[in-house]
């Protein structure tokens, strides 16, 4: 989740000591003794247009070939010669690019650029390079200061002329082994701070730069005694800590105007007035109210889940959400779907509006790794592409499950237009009893999309219902049917399907009967299919809905029976009236024997509880036999005919050959 504010609060991470970094006179970190060889990358201040050497670490060697002096560009007082340019240490075939991309950054902004290191030998070493461009004079005492101090390094410094735009920058090992290890280490790091919190400096600053709060961790880091010791002694920010007070200028000028930074890398003094260098990631948010907002996102995000799932501060605007099972792509998806909505309902806290958003990465158990660490790695990769795709996106980790669900996202999209539209029709299957007369017909819906094409209600029937178009395309194929049910030859019944999520609303028999009202249809000729997870819900409130419906007149019947979880037994308690007998069982019986019991007892049980048995997907004239043999009422499917158009059905009913 990102937050938007205006003060200034924010984890503030020293992130990991390999990738701070320091001037020639601070050769190991005192907090850690963690000696700057250590630091994995080559540390370089350039000229930005001459390319010259005017800072280069010792890790020179390691990393290009070139030792020091060989890299330096001489200025007299060092004594050095003039030594191999930026460029020269460029892949000539990328070097445009790289010179290009660095020449776009205007003074003060960080970059990051990769890039093909020719080294000494002429072996070829992938690195990324991350760094600050600033002009010459601003930062001259501070080069004189540290080339004062270079004796005691063995890093080599010169000074640049003062008119210069200057680079200064990190370059470091961008082999994909060594990328995949920072990447694992990052992971691992953010995921171990889930528990141990406080390996993070944390602060909260007030806008005009004082200490309101810090953790241990930041104390430690700063070397001082105590959070309170910090807060006391650093009364100004941009002045007692930042070795270059126009950082903190940048910082404000950040958070005021994007609200936050990120890896924002500074100089800054220690208690002691040794230096370090760190990188920040800060937010803003009302003022004290950072913590409130966090609290409230935390009980949303409880709220929007079940209870065995788990919500965990991953620290920082981060939360690490534990989904106990998933069933399903859509399930899942339906779940983010609330959580994005539950988070970017307005908040307010101290009489103001807050708009927050959330990114969220995806990654599933198994298919995504089979560890904690693993799992939280891809999440948080899909989180970073989640967020770099703009607010409030969701991503997983596959591209296959991105690209499912990426489709199911243009198809409601697609879905909600086609009321409007008129893409929504209503066909008509005949059910015939066994002498082959008509006794009704069923409502089914069908979706020609413009844009999509036709598409099967399999596949769009479950996603309205879980978006809740379901409802008014409901009322679209209720009234449509109703409608054409009146203009039929022959009094004959209609069948509409009302799905299981129609129940929640106590009010859905009177939006029936006024549907009946309005068009004129018979509350006799209306039948209403349910499936039996219908019942799954609130029981008692089906059943009094079900009883209004039979109370307008309408009758009920049982849909794909023989599916669900319901006995037989479970049928004579069940306020119904027809029992449809499911497809599966109707595909299975031609071969007679055994393959019959199933059917036969439906039948048979129906015929004692007073139901009528309707057999659906009735596809050769064996089957009919069967069924008709032990009782079976009436005949649904293919044999008889297809869903047909509002035509066909009445020219069916007139006893004319259609399909
Ligand atoms: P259902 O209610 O079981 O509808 C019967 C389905 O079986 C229909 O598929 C129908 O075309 C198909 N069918 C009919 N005879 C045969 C046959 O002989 N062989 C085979 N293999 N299939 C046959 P359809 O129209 O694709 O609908 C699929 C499902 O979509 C329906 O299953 C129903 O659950 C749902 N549905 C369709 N229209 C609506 C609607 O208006 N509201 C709701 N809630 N669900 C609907
Ligand atoms: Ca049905
Ligand atoms: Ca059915």
């Amino acid at each position: 989740m990102r937050s938007r504010g205006h003060m200034s609060v924010g984890t503030k991470a020293s992130m990991d000591l390999r990738r701070s970094v320091a001037l020639p006179k601070a050769t190991r970190c005192e907090e850690c003794q963690v000696p700057l060889a250590a630091v994995d990358g080559l540390l370089v201040r350039y000229g930005r247009d001459s390319g010259a050497f005017y800072f280069v670490s010792h890790r020179s060697e390691a990393l290009t070939g070139y030792a020091v002096a060989e890299l330096l560009w001489g200025d007299g007082a060092t004594g050095a010669v003039a030594g191999i340019a930026h460029d020269q240490l460029i892949l000539p075939d990328e070097r445009e690019r790289v010179r290009a991309e660095i020449a776009a950054v205007g003074e003060g902004e960080r970059y990051r650029v990769r890039y093909s290191l020719r080294r000494r030998d002429g072996s070829v070493h992938r690195v990324r390079e991350s760094g600050v461009v600033l002009r010459a004079e601003k930062s001259r005492s501070r080069h004189q200061r540290a080339a004062a101090q270079r004796t005691v390094t063995a890093d080599g410094v010169a000074l640049p002329p003062a008119d210069e735009w200057l680079v200064e920058a990190l370059i470091e090992d961008d082999s994909e082994q060594v990328a995949s290890e920072r990447r694992r280490d990052d992971a691992e790091w953010r995921f171990r701070s889930m528990f141990e919190n406080l390996v993070v400096g944390m602060f909260r600053t007030t806008r005009d730069g004082r200490y309101l709060a810090a953790n241990q961790a930041l104390a430690k880091l700063y070397g001082y005694a105590s959070p309170s010791a910090l807060v006391a002694s650093l009364r100004n920010i941009a002045e007692r800590l930042y070795v270059d007070p126009a950082r903190r200028e940048e910082f404000a000028r950040l958070i005021r105007e994007e609200g936050r930074v990120i890896d924002f890398v500074s100089e800054v003094y220690r208690a002691d007035g040794t230096r370090i260098w760190i990188a920040e990631n800060a937010h803003a948010v009302h003022d004290a109210a950072g913590d409130t907002l966090i609290i409230r996102m935390a009980q949303r995000l409880r709220e929007a889940l079940r209870a065995i799932d788990t919500v965990a501060r991953y620290g920082g605007d981060e939360f690490v959400l534990v989904l106990a099972e998933h069933s399903g792509l859509h399930h899942t998806m339906g779940t983010l779907e609330r959580v994005q909505r539950a988070i970017s309902e307005p908040l307010f806290i101290d009489g103001r509006e807050l708009r927050v958003n959330c990114s969220i990465g995806v990654s599933l158990y198994p298919e995504n790794g089979d560890d904690i660490g693993t799992l939280l790695r891809h999440a948080n990769a899909a989180m970073h592409h989640a967020k770099a795709l703009g607010k409030g996106q969701f991503q997983f980790f596959t591209r296959e499950m991105n690209t499912a669900a990426h489709q199911r996202l243009a198809l409601d999209s697609a879905l909600r237009r086609a009321q409007e539209a008129n893409e929504l029709s209503v066909a008509y299957q005949p059910k015939i009893d066994p002498y082959g007369v008509p006794c009704g017909f069923e409502a089914l819906m069908r979706w020609n999309s413009a844009e999509l094409g036709p598409i099967s209600p399999e596949r769009f029937i479950p996603l309205a219902e879980e978006t809740g178009l379901i409802e008014s395309m409901t009322d679209f194929v209720l009234r449509r049917a109703c409608q054409e049910a009146v203009s039929w030859p022959l009094p004959v019944s209609v069948a509409v399907n009302l799905s299981p999520r129609l129940f929640r609303d106590p009010h859905l028999a009177a939006r029936v009967e006024a549907i009946l009202a309005e068009t004129g249809l018979p509350a006799a000729r209306l039948e209403l299919e349910i499936t039996e997870s219908a019942l799954l819900g609130d029981l008692s409130q089906t059943m009094t809905i079900i009883e209004s419906l039979r109370a307008l007149g309408a009758r009920i019947a049982l849909d794909d029976f023989g599916t669900g979880y319901s006995s037989l037994t479970y049928l004579r308690r069940l306020p119904i009236d027809i029992v449809k007998i499911d497809r599966s069982f109707v595909t299975d019986c031609e071969q007679g024997g055994e393959a019959m019991a199933i059917p036969r007892s439906i039948i048979a049980l129906g015929r004692c509880l007073h139901l009528r048995i309707v057999a659906e997907g009735v596809e050769n004239p064996r089957q009919l036999e069967q069924l008709a043999a032990y009782g079976c009422d009436e005949f649904q499917g293919f044999l008889i005919a297809k869903p047909l158009s509002p035509e066909d059905a009445r020219a069916f009913l007139e006893g004319k050959r259609v399909g």
